[in-house]
């Protein structure tokens, strides 16, 4: 058993270098796969993530279509070379319940109305996994999905805050993911000032939570900055190349 490393050193800066209230280095392109309808890629400091969607399309099995709405099918899933133990490539009952998780929350940001008896299909694939693996897919799932042309009500923008040694931390990384006191990961339609998501593993008081969630606020403000531009570059070459 290794022991916890000190989490924020005496200067006040994390093991990576970071202040408590700075992101990773983050990196996102859209359509990056020339099979799918839409996808990306999105990297969260040496967390890399795929995403693929399908659709909408005709629903198989033809039973399982709704009358009033698309349905979405939703899949996360880590490559066994993603982690430091290779992973086996069969589904975890972890990556069952994140599939579950971020398919819940996907599904508030799409127009799903406007597409009935067709399903919306979604796969993640964890290339490298260094914690925040979840969050960094449901951006790439929301980028994919508006690359595919899906109508949204907005791209999610997502980031975890959390407790290092007492400090209150923006975006974990893997050892304050694995050591710190805790992890809360918060994903939301920033336009619209919505939650999508959010979890809470390990104890906060009621202020640190407070504060958690202003840092998480300020944090995806600037990722869904980041995000905008991205979708409004690959749609200004669309317009050159049409005009
Ligand atoms: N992890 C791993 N192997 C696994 C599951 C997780 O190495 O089978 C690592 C990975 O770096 C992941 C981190 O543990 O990002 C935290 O996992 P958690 O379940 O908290 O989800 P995440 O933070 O990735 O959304």
């Amino acid at each position: 058993q290794v022991q916890k490393p000190k989490l924020i050193l005496d200067d006040g800066r994390r093991l990576d270098g970071r202040r408590p209230d700075e992101l990773r280095p983050m990196k996102m392109e859209i359509g990056v796969l020339k099979n799918a309808d839409g996808s990306s890629l999105v990297e969260v400091g040496n967390t890399k993530i795929i995403a693929a969607v399908y659709g909408p399309r005709e629903m198989h099995p033809r039973h399982l279509a709704l009358p009033n709405r698309a349905t979405l099918r939703v899949r996360y899933h880590m490559t066994p070379f993603s982690t430091d133990e290779r992973k086996s490539p069969v589904p975890s009952r972890r990556e069952i319940e994140l599939s579950k998780v971020i398919r819940e929350a996907l599904e508030s940001s799409i127009l799903v109305e406007q597409f009935p008896r067709s399903s919306i299909d979604v796969f993640m694939e964890v290339i490298q996994a260094d914690a925040g693996t979840r969050l960094a897919s449901l951006m790439a799932a929301s980028l994919a999905v508006v690359d595919a042309g899906i109508p949204v009500k907005d791209v999610i923008a997502a980031v975890a805050v959390g407790k290092a040694d007492g400090v209150v931390v923006l975006d974990l990384n893997e050892p304050e993911d694995m050591w710190g006191e805790a992890d809360m990961p918060v994903a939301m339609l920033p336009s619209l000032g919505q939650i999508t998501l959010i979890q809470l593993n390990g104890n906060m008081t009621q202020q640190e939570f407070k504060q958690g969630l202003e840092l998480a606020y300020k944090g995806i403000s600037t990722i869904y900055n980041l995000e905008k531009e991205v979708l409004r570059n690959k749609f200004a070459e669309i317009h050159e190349e049409g005009s």
